[in-house]
């Protein structure tokens, strides 16, 4: 049974489909968390082919109950709960005058609600074990974004939750710190690029020509970063957002 058991929402593909292969390929046995349960099923099923421990679960990461079954489920199956990672975000983008109630409902349920009820149901485990790591997920987005009120609202508060749950989980031994990417390529940027009228490609090299490293982001390079928060190299750290932008913030 591997050492350390992590839990990543919004698994099934992305920077958390990566993120949950690498923390398997670290030792993790992973519980693969997304709304989808086929697809949550289907991407532990190719961590399990190669060689890692996963399982899927359908879980919509805003619903308490949903969230309080998933991770009830993850200890029961998996035997701990030490690693939490706040992955799965959706984009409901428009400009303030445009956006709906539910625009911008569904964006903070998702990725602040979502974080707050994951976060309070893996610290119950995290509290009794005396340890832990929180992985949240801001972005650059959190500094303002035009067309994004909800979505930017949503990253800063993740900061700001960060911080707090830092100060709070920190006398029992857990870490909680944010991970903040900027372009990387996934069918979440490829969805912005067609709302704009632009092949996802073209995004990538326009954004790649206005960043200092000059190309976007992959979901191993958020992947990596997460890792090593998550890791006992990072055991010192907490309370920290760290950007992954290739040097552009918006
Ligand atoms: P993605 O490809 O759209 O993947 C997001 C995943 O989250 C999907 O599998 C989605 O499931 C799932 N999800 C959505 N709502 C959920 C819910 N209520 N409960 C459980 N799972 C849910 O996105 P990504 O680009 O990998 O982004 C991952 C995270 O990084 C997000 O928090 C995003 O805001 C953040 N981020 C991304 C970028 C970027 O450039 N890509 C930059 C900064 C920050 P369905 O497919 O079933 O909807």
């Amino acid at each position: 049974m591997p050492a350390r058991t992590a839990f990543v929402t919004g698994a099934a593909r992305g920077i958390g489909a990566a993120t949950a292969a690498r923390l398997a390929e670290d030792g993790c046995a992973v519980a693969v968390v997304d709304l989808d349960p086929d697809a949550a099923v289907l991407a532990a099923g190719k961590i399990n082919a190669a060689g890692g421990t996963a399982i899927g679960i359908g879980c919509d990461v805003s619903d308490e109950t949903q969230v309080d079954d998933a991770v009830a489920r993850t200890v029961a199956d998996l035997g701990s709960l030490d690693v939490l990672v706040n992955n799965a975000g959706v984009l409901r983008d428009n400009l303030l005058f445009k956006m709906s109630v539910d625009d911008w409902d569904t964006v903070l349920a998702v990725h602040l609600r979502g974080a707050f009820l994951c976060s309070r149901a893996a610290q119950k485990h995290m509290v009794h074990n005396r340890s832990g790591a929180i992985v949240n997920t801001s972005s650059v987005s959190a500094l303002g974004n035009r067309g994004q009120a909800n979505y930017a609202a949503a990253k800063a508060g993740i900061q700001g939750l960060t911080r707090t749950l830092a100060m709070e989980l920190g006398p029992f031994g857990i870490r909680v710190n944010a991970v903040a990417p900027g372009f990387i390529a996934t069918e979440m940027t490829a969805a912005t690029a067609e709302r704009m009228g632009l092949s996802a490609e073209d995004l990538q090299a326009k954004t790649a020509e206005i960043t200092p490293l000059r190309r976007v982001g992959t979901p191993a390079d958020i992947a990596n970063v997460v890792a090593f928060l998550a890791s006992d190299d990072a055991g010192f750290v907490t309370g920290q957002t760290l950007y992954v932008d290739g040097g552009r913030r918006l």
